[in-house]
C-alpha cells in the first residue's frame, strides 16, 4: 500500500497539470458514480489527506454546491498524467490494462492547452460535497505532510497523544493506524521501528518517546515527498541501499551483520486486508519490549 509520501507527490503533480483547467470529458468508471456529468467543471485543487486524494471541482453556474473526487491508491493504484505513469516505489508504473482505469478525465487551460489524466487500480472513487469531506477523511488522524505541521503545534500534539494512547498495543501497529496518525505504511514502519531500535511488536508504553517517533517519521514523510525512490538510510550506502530492513529478509543488517528477520503484525481493526508484514533486525532491534520469543513477530496477530 502506497506511503503518505507517495501519495502527496502524485497529488502534487496532479494539481500542477490539473488546477484552473475546466473538465471537457471525464468519465467515472465506477458503479455508483457511472452517470456523473462533470463537463465544465473547474479542477480548483488536488490536495492529500494521508493516503487519500481529494480532487476538489466547482461548478461551470452558480447553484450546485463543489464537488470533491475522492479516491485512494489502495494496494496497486497509479495516475498517468498525459501519458506519463507518476512512478512511485511502492507500486508497479508499467503499463496497465485498460479495463483497469477508474477515472479518465481530460481538461482545457485557459490559454487552450490540454491535460489527461488517468487513474487506473484506484479504489473508493465517489463524488461528494466538499463541504462534507469530513465523512469520508475526518476520522484520520493527523497527516504528517499537512502543510500546516510546522505552524500549527496542535497537529504534532494531537499525534503524539493518540500514538501513546494505547500504552499496551504494539507500536508497529499503532503507527500504521491511520485513525492514530495518518501517512505512515507498511515500509515505514519498518524502518522507523529500526531507526528508532525498537522491535515492532514492542508495547508502546515500552517503545522510547512517542514524540520522537512522531517527528521522525515527520521528517522522513518530508525528505522523501518528492523522491521517486524513497531513501530512509540518508542516500550514503550505494546502490539498493535506499531501506535499512524493509524487504531485506535474509540479508545481512547495514548496521550489526546479523540477518534480517521478517515476521508479521496485524489486527484486524486496521483497514486494508493484505499481509501485514514487517522486516527487522533481531539484534539492533531487541530492547526493551522486545517479545521472549524474537527473532520472529510471525503468528503474532490479534
Ligand atoms: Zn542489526
Amino acid at each position: 500500500m502506497p506511503e503518505g509520501d507517495t501519495v502527496a507527490r502524485q497529488c502534487r503533480i496532479l494539481d500542477e497539470a490539473l488546477a484552473g483547467t475546466v473538465l471537457t470529458t471525464c468519465e467515472l468508471r465506477v458503479p455508483r458514480e457511472a452517470t456523473a456529468d462533470l463537463v465544465g467543471w473547474r479542477v480548483a485543487e488536488v490536495r492529500p489527506r494521508g493516503k487519500h486524494l481529494l480532487m476538489r471541482l466547482v461548478p461551470p453556474v452558480a447553484g450546485p454546491p463543489p464537488l470533491t473526487l475522492h479516491s485512494h491508491l489502495m494496494m496497486d493504484g497509479i495516475w498517468h498524467v498525459d501519458g506519463r505513469a507518476l512512478r512511485s516505489s511502492d507500486t508497479s508504473s508499467g503499463p496497465r490494462l485498460a479495463d483497469t482505469i477508474r477515472v479518465d478525465l481530460t481538461a482545457r487551460h485557459e490559454d487552450g492547452r490540454q491535460a489527461r489524466a488517468v487513474a487506473y487500480d484506484v479504489k473508493q472513487v465517489r463524488l461528494l460535497r466538499t463541504a462534507d469531506e469530513d465523512e469520508l477523511v475526518g476520522h484520520l488522524g493527523p497527516d504528517l505532510l499537512d502543510p500546516a505541521w510546522d505552524e500549527d503545534p496542535a497537529l504534532r500534539d494531537t499525534a503524539i497523544a493518540n500514538l501513546a494512547a494505547e500504552p499496551q498495543r504494539p507500536i508497529g501497529l499503532a503507527m500504521l493506524d491511520q485513525h492514530v496518525l495518518s501517512g505512515i505504511g507498511n515500509i515505514y514502519r519498518s524502518e522507523l521501528c529500526f531507526l528508532r531500535r525498537v522491535h515492532p511488536a514492542a508495547p508502546v508504553a515500552e517503545a522510547g518517546d512517542p514524540a520522537e517517533f512522531v517527528d521522525l517519521a515527520h521528517r522522513l514523510l518530508v525528505l522523501n515527498r518528492d523522491r521517486e525512490v524513497r531513501v530512509t538510510t540518508g542516500g550514503m550506502l550505494g546502490r539498493d541501499g535506499d531501506l535499512w530492513v524493509y524487504g531485506r529478509g535474509g540479508k545481512q543488517c547495514r548496521r550489526c551483520r546479523s540477518r534480517i528477520q521478517r515476521g508479521e503484525l496485524a489486527e484486524p481493526r486496521l483497514e486494508g486486508t493484505e499481509s501485514r508484514v514487517l522486516w527487522f533486525c533481531p539484534r539492533c532491534q531487541a530492547g526493551p519490549g522486545c517479545p521472549p520469543s524474537a527473532p520472529t513477530a510471525r503468528g503474532r496477530r490479534r
